[in-house]
């Protein structure tokens, strides 16, 4: 089913799209933010040194037009995000009332465009999907942007704008958040929409980002169907932790809801190294993950999933350039080799970031150490979370 690297040829099954823009390759979010590193355009170059991506796999992400931005967000904060674009700083009003032009959320040269094409690429990657496709939208996953006020280095909600894409070709629709923060803004959209799942693991809201909520008793209500399963993790977990909590709630979510298609928000904050994440998972882990979901996903009548990717979180460049070539290749049927070619350790040095002597960034796509990990001990408290997540209403 699968082709090698250098055949290039597209397993039946496996029509993926890679949704990009040249744009990515201009610094975004102005100095010392975690976000000004080379992410989508660093993945793409790390993918071509592997010849991993054909023409017909790449499309030009556009920019979503206004009315699209407001199915979701309030026309007001629309009009003063692409203002501030206009006028070259964020008036004061804005700024308290958005929450834009501060240090989480800053004001940056195309501040409107830049985020305003992640989300068009969203839209576009969900009528990729419905057409047929398993659509990647790399710079997209912005989870906590919320209808009128910027959040958590997020100014629009593309996630939620590709699931309402979805929901109006009548699907129903299963969201997967593996960043390894809370998707609230995604999960507070859909909190009245039964026909909406939002599956969230994260670091417990007790010791990280956003400051509250991500509970596992926060599920919605009865009357509102249940929209939300939620499974905060403590500090430090590791493989092993994430895969037995994962294996456990994931069969059971999908047997109960039943979706249409599933979008799943692939930040890379989980592993170990990641400036902000508190987590020791490894490259092998975040790929197991999405590879299990790309073969228990709804299929069109060809047999391909029916799969929305984007990415998400993820603040070590070298991290992220890793993890989303290992998850390009999944989804797009490809076995890679793990050992990095020569041009794709050049692209990696290039970024010229202080490198953890442990890990072999430029040599390998996955972590080194593995063995560690996997077989570290599973805490009594993980297995706890396992289990009491079964004890959900629509689980149980
Ligand atoms: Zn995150």
């Amino acid at each position: 089913m699968t082709a090698s690297v250098g055949s290039l040829a597209i397993p039946a099954g496996r029509k993926a799209c890679f949704v990009g823009s040249t744009r990515y390759r201009r610094r975004a979010y102005g100095a010392n933010h975690p976000l000004a590193i080379p992410r989508v355009a660093l993945t793409l170059d790390l993918i071509e040194a592997y010849g991993a991506i054909t023409p017909v796999e790449r499309l030009e992400a556009r920019v979503a037009a206004d009315f699209e931005l407001e199915w979701f967000h309030d026309r007001e904060y629309v009009a003063a995000i692409r203002r501030a674009e206009v006028l070259g700083r964020v008036k004061q009003t804005y700024r308290e009332r958005y929450q834009l032009g501060t240090l989480e959320n800053p004001f940056f040269d195309q501040m409107f465009t830049t985020p305003a094409t992640a989300t068009g690429a969203s839209i576009q990657a969900a009528e990729q999907v419905i057409a047929g496709r398993i659509a990647f939208n790399p710079a997209g996953g912005m989870h906590h942007a919320r209808p009128g006020r910027a959040q958590g280095f997020c100014y629009f909600n593309d996630p939620v704008l590709g699931i309402m894409r979805l929901r109006r070709a009548g699907w129903r629709v299963l969201y997967v958040d593996i960043d390894a923060h809370h998707c609230d803004g995604v999960e507070a959209a859909f909190r009245n929409d039964a026909d909406t799942l939002t599956l969230s693991l994260h670091m417990d809201t007790d010791y990280a980002y956003p400051s509250h909520g991500g509970r596992l008793t926060d599920c919605g209500s009865a009357e509102s169907g249940y929209a939300t399963v939620n499974v905060p993790l403590p500090r430090a977990l590791t493989d092993g932790e994430y895969l037995l909590v994962f294996e456990s709630v994931w069969p059971r979510v999908l047997d109960r809801f039943r979706p249409d298609a599933i979008v799943l928000q692939a930040g890379t904050d989980m592993l170990a190294g990641d400036p902000l994440g508190k987590w020791r998972c490894t490259t092998q882990t975040f790929l197991a993950v999405a590879e299990r979901i790309v073969e228990s996903a709804p299929r069109h009548a060809d047999g391909t999933p029916r799969l929305l990717v984007t990415g998400g979180g993820g603040y070590h460049p070298l991290l992220v350039a890793r993890a989303w070539t290992g998850l390009w290749a999944a989804l797009s049927g490809r076995a890679i080799s793990t050992a990095i070619p020569d041009r794709g350790a050049e692209v990696l040095r290039r970024v010229g970031w202080d490198q953890d002597e442990e890990e072999a960034f430029t040599e390998s796509l996955i972590h080194s150490r593995l063995d560690e990990r996997v077989n570290g001990t599973i805490r009594d408290d993980v297995r706890e979370i396992a289990l009491r997540v079964l004890q959900h209403p629509l689980l149980r």
